[in-house]
């Protein structure tokens, strides 16, 4: 149950409040209560306290259209998604920052393509140990250098707690990776700040695992999270992952929270990600994720499935036409 506390009670009373209902609290404008989802209704001495009670089915709560029956609209920067927005925003970038030059080549695309938002790992959770893991605190700085120079927004990566706060301050949106979904350390300080946070969905989650995994960044304070499906552990073999469209269908039925879809990631393969990503828009989402890269056969991570920059020019021009014959916008 979501308690909407009046204006007139105050934190202390609302902290005593929210430890005796065992309760998350938060305060977004007003002070908000979370309580297990298993309470159905407000007793006498909440409803006292109360100005609006919301109940919920499950521990999908803030992320629930049973909450906010329209989707929430996030600030990207220079452009807006979710909300009466319909727009779907293109976010490009290599998968590793791996010098000024190769993100500089990135940034350059951005601006020609009229793409906002560059996006890149500096601390990159690999699946080898013994394979690039990318420049870490130096990278996140050739990201920031690109923002200043060329007016860009930039999205990377949180690998673990050890380094969240580096870069929460350097990002202007975080990205918690698939592998990282679950990191308490990092959800919990993703909910302590106001930007922007794209999270990834787990390759072997539910997505009721998912949204709860969301509930936590809400209920720390932060409203501003997105939510990336990029394919999921299935008996194929010969993709990568499998892009979970039908979980992207019920996460637009279901939550509040703007969709980003990360074809990419979840084919593994550059062949089929125009396809892929032209499908995604085809749906009606808020966003679409794909990994460029100016020579992707040196690329030291995620090689196979980042498209060069003529291939991106190509789809990023037929993505504008599939998005406007459902109503959308790529910006
Ligand atoms: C990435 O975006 O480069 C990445 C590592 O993605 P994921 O967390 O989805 O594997
Ligand atoms: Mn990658």
């Amino acid at each position: 149950m979501i308690v909407h506390l009046k204006k007139s009670v105050s934190l202390e009373e609302a902290e005593k409040l929210a430890a005796k209902y065992k309760s998350a609290l938060f305060e977004n404008g007003s002070l908000v209560m979370v309580t297990p989802s298993k309470l159905k209704a407000a007793d006498e001495e909440l409803q006292k306290y109360a100005e609006q009670v919301f109940v919920t089915d499950t521990d999908i709560q803030l992320a629930g259209k049973q909450y906010l029956k329209t989707k929430r609209e996030v600030n990207l920067g220079k452009v807006a998604i979710g909300g009466n927005t319909n727009n779907c925003v293109a976010i490009t970038g290599p998968c590793s920052v791996e010098s000024e030059e190769q993100i500089e080549a990135a940034a350059k695309l951005c601006v020609e393509l009229g793409v906002t938002i560059l996006r890149a790992g500096a601390y990159k959770p690999r699946t080898s140990p013994y394979t690039f893991r990318g420049l870490g605190l130096e990278g996140l700085k050739l990201l920031a250098k690109m923002r200043d120079k060329y007016g860009l927004q930039v999205i990377t990566e949180v690998r673990d707690s050890t380094h969240a706060d580096e870069v929460i301050e350097y990002a202007d949106i975080i990205q918690i990776g698939a592998k990282s979904m679950y990191d308490h350390g990092i959800l919990n300080k993703c909910g302590k700040t106001k930007k922007p946070v794209l999270l990834k969905r787990g390759f072997g989650t539910t997505l009721q695992e998912f949204v709860q995994a969301a509930e936590f960044i809400l209920s720390g304070g932060n409203p501003n999270v997105i939510l990336c499906e990029r394919g999921i552990r299935t008996f194929e073999t010969k993709t990568r992952f499998t892009l979970d469209l039908c979980g992207a269908a019920w996460l637009k039925e279901y939550t509040n929270l703007p969709i980003i879809l990360d074809p990419s990631h979840a084919i593994g393969y550059a062949y089929g990600v125009p396809d892929l990503a032209r499908a995604c828009v085809a749906m009606g989402i808020d966003g679409v994720l794909i990994e460029t890269h100016p020579n992707p056969k040196v690329a030291l991570s995620d090689a196979d499935q980042q498209l060069n920059f003529d291939e991106y020019r190509a789809l990023h021009s037929s993505l504008k036409k599939v998005a406007d014959a459902i109503g959308y916008k790529i910006v």
